[in-house]
């Protein structure tokens, strides 16, 4: 799943893994289990994801390597965030060697956009789920002026609601300006590939998870349902 933060990866990225029964895969949620357990890689990690900065190739790809070598893992996975830079996705193809190609799916949103969803994003302290995103269509993409709503607690865990500390406007600003630098040329680097899509990441939640379902089903891995949300 490629696309600038906002984009609505880790949305759609979790609707695929639970309509195909197969993990989601998001490093930033990965990196914001290991700052919250208070490991080693999560205290360096935080410092570097409070700035909006990257954290090292090395770390990222020892991640996703050990993480996709796991046992659900065999049938397939969603990558959320990952690759972000030219060396991940390299590192990605060595992975990937023996297995079937990866689709690859970029979501398209303006950068105006981006900026206003993300400063008004609201996530789940305990589970990570992003409460603000349309898991019941609160915030749709083209909803502009209209604030996204976002519950007290988290509807699938009851956790407490909090904003995440790299999404304030001076954090995203930076984000975005490393996304260009660091992961845009990604779109090139597999625009090539018959595997390559891109998405209209402005329309309803709804449209874009029909469009990726379309996107499948081209590159030959198979229908998803398109009904339902969970
Ligand atoms: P995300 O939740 O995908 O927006 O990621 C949050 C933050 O985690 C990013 O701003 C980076 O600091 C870090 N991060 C997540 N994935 C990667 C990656 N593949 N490479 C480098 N840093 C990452």
């Amino acid at each position: 799943m490629l696309g600038p933060p906002g984009a609505g990866k880790g949305t759609q990225a979790g609707r695929l893994a639970r309509l195909r029964g197969i993990p989601k895969v998001s490093t930033g949620e990965i990196l914001r289990d290991a700052v919250q357990a208070g490991t080693e890689i999560g205290r360096q990690a935080k410092i570097l994801m409070d700035r909006g900065e990257f954290v090292s190739d090395e770390v990222m790809i020892g991640i996703v390597k050990e993480r996709l070598n796991r046992e659900d893992a065999v049938e397939g996975f969603v990558l959320d965030g990952f690759p972000r830079t030219v060396g991940q996705a390299t590192a990605l193809d060595t992975m990937m060697n023996g297995r079937s190609p990866i689709l690859v799916v970029d979501i398209v949103v303006p950068e105006a956009e981006l900026v206003r969803r993300l400063a008004s994003r609201m996530i789940c302290n305990d589970c990570g789920a992003d409460v603000t995103a349309a898991a019941d269509g609160a915030r749709m993409a083209g909803d502009e002026g209209t604030a996204p709503t976002a519950p007290a607690r988290c509807r699938k865990c009851g956790g407490s609601v909090v904003q995440r500390t790299d999404d304030n406007v001076a954090v995203v600003r930076e984000r975005l300006k490393i996304y260009h630098r660091q992961t845009e040329p990604l779109v090139e680097y597999y625009r090539g590939r018959p595997t390559f899509w891109s998405i209209d990441g402005l329309q309803p939640t709804d449209r874009v998870a029909a469009d990726l379902a379309a996107a499948i089903e081209a590159a030959g891995h198979g229908t998803v349902a398109l009904g339902g949300q969970r």
